[in-house]
């Protein structure tokens, strides 16, 4: 909620004139006054191209639009007493995921989350032994009918590729598209979903992810609260604007999402070639949303660090929210939407997405959900204006425009973040790799030579 000073235009002026010194002088104690490198956004790729960058001898300024650093990758334990991941909160391929090693050297607590439990719900039942061996069967058929799309070379919607019959695809393609991917499956690439890697063993961090990244790169020079609004490369090197002034430099890596990128948050002079400003649009984002709730203390009958889910309709769109119950023991399950579904919802607010993961959960145990619930929340990536959405997909036969991105531009211009992550796409891991590749390659370049 905004804060007002009841019309006392005095003190307004004098409250918002010590904000804006606030921000110089941490702007200015941030940033070098003539920076080899502009790093635009301290989300994971920026970071870890600003380390790689300052590794190498190169000065660099790091300039943030919000007022912390992460990004994506977010813990707070304010709304519900202990630690919740607004974003990233597993580490997937954990044996190759540089967050592994980190966390683990940062003391803190991960959860192998590799093959956890799971409850099914056919209606209002747990199901039986024969609905649980289907929901395995669409499970498998899911799975089968993208990797042979995949394998074929086809970059098609993965819904044209689906078997017909088994009444528990929509279930599996809820998880792997919306919950997943962000997107339904009639806007989910068969070449993108085969050409990724993530996976297991994965964990979670019961102080969280978020926290996890915060802590790692807390010693990286940043200027928080400097959105940048325009990046001119006509010249010689790069101009990059913000509302504290122009910071001239020889080459910039941007990390923005391709929410922020398609939303034109960021002017460019010259545009960008038509194949980068394709790509771009190519990679639109999809949405995971998160609908947290917290209750008394009861369990509902749910096991700790457990999955729970649903049989759903097949339709693309399906209304659903299938959870993660009371990880680590705390006394909240996490929801997740995701897909047209989860924009439709986080478009109609906060208490009617709480409204309807309580109600999909008392169809499930009962009236005890609502008698036992104490607060909810919902994450709103989709209306963020740092990120616009919650990661990007590429759209069915545009695979290749990850590729397109990543590519530097006149030697000085970069993109890089989850987007261009492959193949960890849409994950902390392939932004991180993102953000050092991009920082290697402008390093050995000639704009640094
Ligand atoms: C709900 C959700 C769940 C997720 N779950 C997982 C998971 O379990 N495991 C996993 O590995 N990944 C997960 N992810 C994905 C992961 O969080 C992202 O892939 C990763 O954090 C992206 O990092 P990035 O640096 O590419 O982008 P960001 O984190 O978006 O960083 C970009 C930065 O740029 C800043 N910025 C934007 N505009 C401007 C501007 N004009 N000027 C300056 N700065 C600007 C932003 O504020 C942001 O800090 C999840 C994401 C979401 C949203």
């Amino acid at each position: 909620m905004p804060h007002t000073l009841s019309g006392n235009l005095p003190r307004r002026t004098f409250f918002r004139g010590l904000a804006a010194l606030t921000l110089l002088s941490s702007a200015a104690r941030a940033l070098p006054s003539a920076p080899d490198v502009v790093v635009v956004g301290a989300g994971i790729a920026g970071l870890q191209a600003a380390h790689t960058l300052q590794a190498a001898g190169h000065s660099v300024a790091l300039v943030e639009a919000a007022g912390r650093i992460g990004g994506r990758a977010y813990t707070e334990s304010d709304t519900f007493g202990v630690p919740f991941d607004h974003g990233c909160s597993w580490i997937n391929a954990g044996h190759v995921n540089p967050f592994t090693a980190i966390a683990r050297r940062d003391g803190f607590t991960l959860l192998d989350h590799s093959s956890a439990n799971s409850s099914y719900f056919v209606d209002d039942a747990a199901a039986d032994a024969e609905q649980r061996r289907a929901y395995d069967a669409a499970w498998g058929a899911v799975e089968q009918a993208l990797t042979a799309a995949g394998q074929a070379g086809l970059d098609v919607p993965a819904s044209t590729v689906m078997p017909q019959g088994n009444p528990d695809i929509g279930v599996a393609q809820s998880w792997t598209g919306p919950m997943d991917w962000g997107v339904d499956f009639d806007d989910l690439s068969t070449q993108d979903w085969w050409t990724s890697e993530g996976g297991d063993p994965s964990f979670l961090v019961k102080e969280g992810l978020g926290a996890v990244v915060a802590h790692h790169f807390r010693d990286i020079p940043v200027a928080l609260n400097t959105p940048v609004t325009a990046i001119d490369w006509s010249g010689q090197g790069v101009s990059v604007t913000t509302p504290q002034g122009t910071i001239n430099a020889r080459a910039c890596i941007v990390t923005v999402s391709t929410g922020v990128l398609n939303a034109g948050g960021i002017r460019f002079t010259p545009e960008l070639p038509a194949e980068t400003g394709q790509a771009i649009a190519d990679l639109p984002m999809g949405l995971l949303a998160k609908i947290t709730l917290l209750f008394d203390g009861t369990r509902l009958g749910f096991a700790p660090n457990a999955w729970l889910d649903y049989r759903v309709p097949r339709e693309m769109a399906t209304p659903a929210c299938f959870f993660l119950t009371w990880p680590f023991g705390f006394n909240y399950m996490v929801g997740f939407v995701g897909g047209r579904f989860g924009w439709e919802l986080s478009a109609a607010g906060e208490a009617a997405a709480i409204d309807f993961a309580l109600g999909e959960l008392e169809r499930m145990v009962g009236s005890d959900a609502r008698k036992h619930f104490v607060k909810g929340h919902l994450t709103p990536w989709a209306s963020n204006p740092h990120t616009l959405g919650a990661y990007a997909a590429a759209r069915p036969g545009r695979y290749g425009a990850r590729e397109v991105l990543a590519r530097p531009l006149a030697e000085k211009l970069w993109f890089a973040g989850e987007a261009t992550g492959m193949p960890y796409v849409a994950l902390c891991n392939g932004a991180y790799q993102a953000g050092e590749a991009a920082a290697r390659a402008l390093s050995a370049s000639a704009a640094l030579r």
